[in-house]
């Protein structure tokens, strides 16, 4: 008899399980606008968003995108190339272009696929790119479809890095290389550091890539990002991120100078063959771009500060952005933990292999303008109610 084509599925799955590495989707129903979800019938304080100002439920986001949803409809139709831009995705790439400091900008269907088709239509075989170890699967994934030589240099290590550049002049002389980080890790909320990043960069002659993700609309001059804030916008070639964080929509941009966005839009396969990001989600995040920009985006930064300040009082610092790793060390401390933190009322997501190395677990606690002070001080106590914890990510 024939194997069956499915065999090993079910091994494969009771594996992950019995090393607490299985997931499992859950159906959480937003109440309110504080961050508060209804989880398997009970209501829970969510820590777990990356919706670091509380767009996505704003009013003003909601009403952009049903304006564009009753002129344009819900989809797009086709690619770009194929059926042409509407005007509120070239109004969104302008806006983000003068956000970010650069003459132009590309959107993308996902953080995810800007990253991918980014970095692979900017290098290929024979091309080099080094990246922190720390760098978003979608970098990697992007530097791997790509065919170029990949170097990665252990997290924020820049004698590593210079290495690594040395290298790549020698062995490959005439290549484009290409260094990837993230401004702000997603997991471990820290950041990097993007002055000497650039220095080493440009001595080396070679192109820089900073994801940012976790630093636009959370560190920088009106929510700039990490670039803005270090001083270094104008020497980072491609200023990448999402629209589907702190700015309450969804979508993916990358940044840059006229001549890489136009390579992007020849190149770059997930913007060439994807579908151009529905009307009511563009309209939504450039709704979310101008509220940004004004009083209340002002006033919403400075309530997500506070909530920073608060956690570093209580001793989970130091807190560099949004998000607070908590260590556990082994998954299944990790997962119990977090099954603790939800009978308590805080949903907060135990990270695991293969997300971060193994015997790394942590909780990750992110914070939003929409917490109330209140809540943020119950989870500090409830979470130094876990007992001893390892103290560090160890690395
Ligand atoms: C979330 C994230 C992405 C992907 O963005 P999406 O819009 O969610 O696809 C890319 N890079 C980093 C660092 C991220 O955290």
């Amino acid at each position: 008899m024939a194997r069956s084509p499915l065999s090993g599925i079910e091994e494969e799955l009771a594996g992950l399980e019995q090393q607490a590495l299985l997931r499992r989707l859950r159906t959480v129903e937003p109440v309110g606008g504080s961050g508060v979800l209804e989880l398997d019938g009970r209501e829970v304080d969510g820590f777990s968003s990356n919706d670091y100002l509380g767009l996505s439920r704003h009013p003003a986001l909601r009403e952009a995108a049903a304006r564009a949803a009753a002129r344009y409809g819900c989809g797009s139709g086709a690619s770009r190339l194929v059926c042409g831009s509407l005007p509120v995705h070239r109004e969104l790439e302008e806006r983000l272009a003068e956000f970010k400091g650069t003459e132009a900008a590309l959107t993308f269907s996902s953080g995810y696929a800007a990253a991918v088709g980014c970095i692979s239509a900017v290098v290929g075989s024979g091309d080099v790119v080094i990246l922190d170890k720390l760098a978003h699967a979608s970098l990697i994934d992007g530097a791997r479809l790509s065919g170029a030589h990949l170097r990665v240099f252990p997290h924020n290590h820049l004698e590593k890095l210079a290495a690594h550049l040395d290298w790549a002049a020698r062995r490959h002389p005439g290549a484009r290389v290409l260094v990837v980080t993230e401004s702000v890790f997603s997991m471990d909320g820290d950041r990097a550091p993007l002055a000497d990043i650039v220095r080493l960069k440009e001595a080396a002659g070679a192109l820089l890539l900073v994801d940012e993700a976790h630093a636009t609309g959370v560190l920088g001059r009106g929510g700039r990002g990490l670039c803005e804030l270090a001083g270094v916008s104008g020497s980072v070639d491609l200023q990448l991120g999402t629209l589907s964080k702190a700015l309450g929509a969804a979508g993916g941009y990358v940044c840059a100078r006229r001549l890489l966005v136009d390579l992007m839009v020849n190149r770059a396969r997930s913007f060439v063959y994807s579908t151009a990001p529905p009307p009511p989600v563009a309209a939504a995040a450039l709704a979310g771009l101008e509220l940004l920009a004004g009083e209340e985006g002002a006033a919403l930064l400075k309530r997500l500060n506070t909530h920073c300040l608060e956690m570093e009082q209580a001793g989970f610092g130091p807190v560099q952005s949004a998000i607070v790793p908590v260590a556990m060390g082994e998954a299944a401390r990790a997962l119990s933990a977090a099954e603790q933190l939800l009978r308590a009322g805080f949903f907060v997501p135990a990270i695991r292999y293969p997300t971060v190395p193994r015997g790394r677990a942590r909780l990750r606690v992110t914070l939003s303008a929409c917490h109330e002070s209140s809540r943020v001080l119950a989870l500090c106590r409830e979470l130094k109610g876990l007992g001893p914890l390892p103290g560090d990510l160890g690395d």
